[in-house]
């Protein structure tokens, strides 16, 4: 029998993760999420699984959702290449070079996140382990030892630990570390997907059939391209989530996605509030002198899924006196998309919270110690991804100026030498 009663506010990739794992240990969990049902919001695109990621879920599901997941994985993810916007090849690394090719649990994955969704909610609707959508928290209080999450609707719900997995947006964190909001960094990113379609294929760089592609022209922007295509075999897996072998809106496709500073788009009104149409003319304009087939891949836009994003991150905080109310993902965590690992650190960050809770469940240790064990681990390995993620996006959308060429030349010189690819493969 559970001693600990933990609500975890937010369903997403972190949030469930850790449901999924307090489920699988014998913790009473009930998730808190906004949305008014599983499928009432797009949940994004294709999302890279690092080696820590992918351990992470494997340590939260149980057997049969792990096999589902490592079954339905994406196609093409040994690889990432660096190009110019001319399609020249600057480096080129595999996860050959990393050593994680061949590991069964430990390696890099391309993922869906509609499918992860889909793996993540499997299995909560008993009535120990609850997700309930449509309930917008506004504000928690202590009350005796325990807490009482209240929702807009008027509800509340009680518990032990409260865990705060809402999102870069955190209404706990506002409430609980109100110092601790991420700060824009100016950047934008105009993501859109292009339908895997035949006319696409052949416009690609080869390359992309290896893995995630960056074209970085001169200028201080860079442009992100993956393919998306679910690995033969992998449908049949989907009937295992009572799926019918295919999931709207989760077809092969190739996302590209162009960064750079906000002044750089030259946006003549508030890109908020421009429509696809016009955000794929601002790309248009941007890539006029850039190599004939990227060019034709950003006219092949999707207008109706042209999605625009600023990018923010946290700024460190200072260590705080650790309670029963924690954060996780980017609700403590924010960082740039650029090196791809914000979901990863939130599946660490659920799969370790879970080990402590699941210590504390047991009386193996005192709750608060439990906690505060999980955040000093999570604030050194969070607040480092976020310091190398901006680092990566500086790299992507700062201004190169003439050292560019050097810059080319080294990357050439690290593309000959394996070590050296190695490095980046792990950077
Ligand atoms: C363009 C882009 C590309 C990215 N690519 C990658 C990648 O390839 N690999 C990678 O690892 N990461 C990637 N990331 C980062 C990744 O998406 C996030 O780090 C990850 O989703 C964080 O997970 P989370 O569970 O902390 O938050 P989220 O996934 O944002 O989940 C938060 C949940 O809380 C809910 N919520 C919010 N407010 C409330 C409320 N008041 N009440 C109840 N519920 C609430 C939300 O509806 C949501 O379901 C990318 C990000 C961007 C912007």
């Amino acid at each position: 029998m559970s001693k600990l009663d933990v609500l975890v506010i937010g369903g997403g990739i972190g949030g469930l993760c850790l449901a999924q794992g307090l489920k699988k240990a014998g913790v009473k969990v009930s998730v808190y999420e906004r949305d008014a049902t599983p499928i009432s919001r797009l949940q994004g695109f294709r999302v890279h699984i690092s080696p820590e990621g992918s351990t992470a879920l494997h340590a939260c599901l149980p057997p049969e959702l792990w096999m589902v997941f490592n079954r339905t994985g994406g196609a093409f993810v040994r690889g990432f290449t660096m190009v110019t916007e001319q399609l020249k090849e600057l480096l080129h690394a595999t996860s050959d070079d990393d050593g994680t090719t061949d590991q069964p649990i430990a390696r890099h994955r391309s993922v869906s996140r509609i499918t992860l969704r889909h793996i993540l909610l499997s299995g909560l609707e008993s009535l120990e382990s609850n997700v309930h959508f449509n309930k917008r928290f506004v504000r928690y209080e202590k009350s005796g030892g325990r807490l009482v999450a209240h929702f807009e609707d008027g509800s509340t719900a009680e518990g032990d630990v409260l865990v705060g997995a809402d999102g870069v947006n955190s209404p706990v964190r506002k409430q609980y570390l109100p110092h601790a909001e991420p700060i824009d960094t100016g950047v934008t990113i105009i993501g859109g997907k292009v339908p895997l379609s035949d006319g696409a294929l052949a416009l690609l760089p080869a390359r992309l059939l290896d893995g995630p592609v960056v074209a970085m022209p001169p200028e201080a922007c860079s442009l992100f391209m993956v393919v998306w295509k679910r690995e033969a075999g992998g449908d049949e897996y989907l009937r295992l989530l009572g799926l019918d072998g295919f999931i709207p809106e989760d077809e092969d496709y190739v996302i590209l996605g162009f960064g750079a500073k906000r002044e750089f788009f030259g946006f003549r009104s508030d890109p908020l509030t421009m429509r696809g149409a016009e955000l794929k003319d601002v790309l248009r304009r941007k890539v006029t002198r850039w190599h004939p087939s990227l060019r034709k891949l950003v006219e092949l836009i999707d207008d109706t899924q042209i999605a625009l994003a600023r990018i923010r991150t946290s700024e460190p905080v200072r260590a705080w006196t650790t309670t029963r109310v924690t954060l996780l993902g980017d609700a403590i965590h924010s960082m740039t998309p650029y090196r791809g690992i914000g979901a990863n650190i939130a599946l660490q960050d659920a799969a370790l919270l879970c080990a402590k809770l699941g210590e504390a469940d047991r009386g193996e240790r005192a709750v608060v110690e439990a906690i505060a064990e999980y955040e000093a681990a999570m604030r050194q390995y969070g607040y480092a991804a976020v310091a190398s993620s901006l680092r990566a996006m500086e790299r992507a959308t700062g201004e190169k100026g003439p050292a560019f060429g050097l810059t080319k030349t080294a990357l050439r010189v690290m593309n000959a030498v394996p070590a050296l690819r190695r490095r980046a493969m792990t950077a």
